[in-house]
């Protein structure tokens, strides 16, 4: 098997207070096989000479839309299945160009995606995917204009909505989500309060009954998967958590005594501030209605707040962005955002080993330590003292290897004589 020689490099494991340095890191194949303090021995590989710049886990993603290529939710179904994907494909290949070597997409992407990515037919991060996401009828992922009056549509079904599935009832939660699941999915989405996006629905409504999600994350938990909930105020966080819900997304609404709420349910809050910075912004330009704006700005001004309380509360945070369409050029955005409340450390081990925890993937994602998957990257620079080093388009990122395979290096190499490079690079 092909041995990868990282060598020189400081290394943030995903957890540790203090960067390690000198290190070299040995991989083989896929996996790291060790993490050497000092110099690891000569060895047949491909060497990198990382010239004493920092090694983190690669990063990863809690809440993306591979599938969304336009910012408006609606105008994502004028497009079929076959272009919309083609229309993804760059914005893909764009998130891995950023370090994010892993991704969780919370509506929109199947399983087809996911194994097009694993078997290396497109380019772009790991994808944990969910199908889509289940909403109540009149729920914030129901796309139907007012003026439609058909129901019981199978939108899915009939390739009509790729985002959203609409569910009522126990009955049907439980119908819905095993065959979510049937179909591969790795965790199920609830869209359990009003949103941003949705015309038709108010920010602070909450959605689903309480039955209905407990159902969900019933089924869930038989399968080993879990549920994922779009929330942003309290009671809709507070109804999810307290029915079984893993993660709750954005939540730029919720109190302290929720904050502890989550926190005492091991249960995880994924902000995604970047897009709504981002989405207010440019939103005027690309269309958005007077309402969206408005309820966009209402839950930007909140959402630095919410940062605060959870920090206060010791909820635990994983690192999400939500960016759709024209806006995904800012993910990385997300790191400097965070930063204005939390130690640069922490938005680190949220977007690495908090985020590699929620995907139930802890010790192979997320961290730097022997048996890991190799996914890793370079910053030329410390991103503990400067966290904006992330942000742009991977500028200062001169090495991104996932899965143990060299996707970017613009380091110093040398190949030991017999290693064939062309099976070990991706980008060629
Ligand atoms: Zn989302």
């Amino acid at each position: 098997m092909t041995l990868t020689v990282l060598r020189n490099a400081r290394l943030f494991d995903g957890f540790a207070e203090e960067l390690h340095e000198p290190i070299d890191i040995v991989i083989e194949g896929n996996r790291i096989r060790e993490v050497v303090d000092g110099q690891a021995p000569p060895l047949e590989a491909i060497e990198v000479d990382v010239g004493g710049r920092t090694i983190l886990p690669g990063l990863i993603d809690a809440h993306v839309h591979l599938m969304a290529v336009h910012l408006r939710a609606a105008n994502n179904l004028d497009y079929p299945l076959t272009l919309m994907t083609a229309k993804a494909l760059p914005r893909i290949k764009a998130m891995l160009d950023r370090g994010f070597t892993t991704v969780r997409d919370v509506a929109g992407a199947d399983f087809g995606i996911r194994q097009a990515l694993e078997e290396g037919l497109i380019i772009g991060p790991r994808a944990f995917v969910g199908g889509p996401g289940l909403t109540q009828t009149g729920g914030h992922a129901d796309h139907r204009r007012r003026t439609d009056s058909r129901l019981d549509i199978d939108r899915n079904a009939n390739g009509v909505d790729w985002f959203a599935r609409i569910v009522d009832g126990p009955e049907a939660m439980r119908q819905a989500v095993r065959d979510e699941l049937r179909k591969g999915a790795d965790h199920i989405k609830l869209m359990a309060s009003g949103g941003v996006g949705s015309p038709n629905d108010s920010i602070d409504d909450y959605q689903f009954s309480e039955e209905e999600i407990r159902m969900a994350a019933d089924e869930c938990a038989m399968r080993g998967s879990y549920v994922v909930a779009h929330t942003y105020g309290s009671t809709a966080v507070q109804r999810a958590v307290k029915n079984g819900v893993r993660t709750v997304e954005h939540c730029n609404l919720i109190d302290e005594e929720t904050a502890a709420v989550v926190r005492d349910h091991d249960a995880f809050v994924v902000p995604t501030l970047v897009c709504y910075e981002t989405t207010e912004k440019h939103g005027d330009e690309l269309g958005l209605s007077p309402y969206v704006m408005s309820k966009l700005r209402y839950v930007n001004d909140a959402g630095i707040k919410m940062l605060e309380i959870c920090e206060r509360a010791g909820t635990r945070m994983g690192f999400g962005t939500d960016l759709m369409g024209e806006m995904e050029f800012a993910q990385s955005h997300e790191f400097v955002i965070r930063a204005r409340v939390q130690k640069p450390i922490d938005v680190l081990r949220s977007a690495t080993s908090v985020n590699a925890e929620i995907l139930k993937k802890s010790g192979e994602l997320g961290t730097v330590a022997p048996g890991a998957l190799a996914d890793l990257v370079v910053v030329d620079g410390n991103p503990l003292a400067d966290i904006s080093l992330l942000d742009g388009q991977g500028e200062n990122l001169p090495l991104i290897l996932k899965d143990g395979r060299l996707y970017k290096n613009d380091l110093p190499t040398r190949q030991a004589e017999g290693v064939s490079r062309a099976v070990h690079s991706m980008a060629s």
